[in-house]
């Protein structure tokens, strides 16, 4: 998005929400707590948020954030905007499953960590591999085909998914590769699938915070936010540095294309308004679904507890959630130390693989 986009989701969230951006951990944003939904939906339609509303809610579309600017093995973000608007083209898309999450990974393993239903890896510029259920699928092909090949995915997909969410779920793989490859044909070649060792699994938020040096001798700046919120303010500020801007599904943004002495400025003036750039902060291993006051199932205040917990220095090392209930709300993905609130203040603490 480019950074003016920030004020637009500010004045939205002051206008209508709770004042603050809810960052999730698909990539997208949330306004929370919107009092006139009608009103509200009118000014997103304005401000030009929403070009198909029919679609909307199946274009979570995720690709490497840092790709075309530093690192990775292909530049994938024309095929992530051709991808879009033949998603769009395509009515009886509209009726994927909302959870139904698509993936352009460079190459180095980011976003195809996040285990999307359908998407594709690079090897180089012009070959790439098939995401299917989370994993790749040694179905490859070239450039030029790929959004070809995931159209035809989705449709597949969605004709034979009967009540199936998730293509993972539904062990659907292996046949939707082999539907897939032959209505692609000689523009597609089966392979063994690359095993997934071969990609970074490290790759995502560990490595993509901080201060990220562009060859073109720019930077790109990569911020975390607790919990994934960023008040309405920090958004404002975001918006006047008017350079290109990714979202991520770590709870982070990356700003893009600045000069040295910009990046200097933008450290100091939000470093100290909450933005995270050191990349050994513990605010960024440690994540806690809504809780109280947010959300009426919750025995506890899950962010003041983990905020709590932080500040004193008292949680173990790696990958920790607070729950407010068992349903886990935002739970990072592979292993993690679950906190799960038993009542006010008080948490079952055990290890999950
Ligand atoms: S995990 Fe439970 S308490 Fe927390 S936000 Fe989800 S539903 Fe609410």
């Amino acid at each position: 998005m480019p950074a003016p986009g920030f004020a637009v989701l500010a004045d939205l969230a002051e206008n209508f929400g709770d004042g603050d951006i809810h960052f999730t951990s698909r990539g997208n944003v949330q306004i929370r707590g919107i009092s006139h939904v009608g009103a509200f939906a009118d000014a997103a339609e304005e401000e030009k948020l929403v070009p198909s509303p029919a679609h909307d809610r199946v274009r979570n579309i995720i690709q490497s954030p840092l790709t075309g600017r530093v690192g990775g093995k292909a530049d994938v973000s024309d095929l992530v905007q051709d991808f879009d608007a033949a998603l769009i083209a395509q009515p009886s898309l509209a009726t994927l499953p909302g959870r139904t999450l698509i993936a352009f990974d460079d190459g180095r393993g980011d976003v195809l960590g996040e285990r999307p239903d359908v998407g594709v890896v690079a090897h180089d510029d012009d070959t790439f591999e098939l995401i299917l259920g989370g994993t790749t699928s040694g179905l490859v092909v070239s450039r030029d085909a790929v959004v070809d090949a995931l159209i035809a995915t989705a449709l597949t997909w969605n004709d034979t998914r009967g009540s199936a969410w998730r293509i993972a779920e539904a062990g659907a793989a292996e046949e939707l590769r082999a539907a897939v490859a032959e209505k692609l044909g000689e523009r597609a070649d089966l392979r063994d699938p690359t095993p997934d060792h071969e990609f970074d699994a490290t790759a995502g938020l560990s490595k993509q915070i901080g201060w990220i040096d562009q060859p073109d001798g720019r930077v790109s700046l990569a911020a975390g936010l607790r919990f994934g919120v960023l008040p309405g303010r920090l958004a404002r500020a975001i918006a006047h540095t008017q350079v290109p801007v990714h979202i991520t599904p770590w709870y982070s943004l990356i700003l893009h294309d600045l000069d040295e002495e910009v990046a200097e400025q933008v450290v100091k003036v939000m470093a100290p308004n909450g933005l995270i750039f050191d990349r050994k902060s513990t605010w960024l291993r440690v994540t806690a679904c809504t809780g109280r006051p947010g959300c009426q199932k919750s025995l506890a205040d899950t962010r003041g507890d983990a905020s709590h917990a932080i500040a004193q220095g008292r949680l173990p090392e790696g990958r920790i959630h607070f729950s407010g209930c068992e349903r886990r709300c935002g739970k990072p993905k592979g292993g993690y130390i679950d906190y799960l609130a038993t009542g006010d203040g008080e948490y079952e603490v055990t290890s999950v693989d």
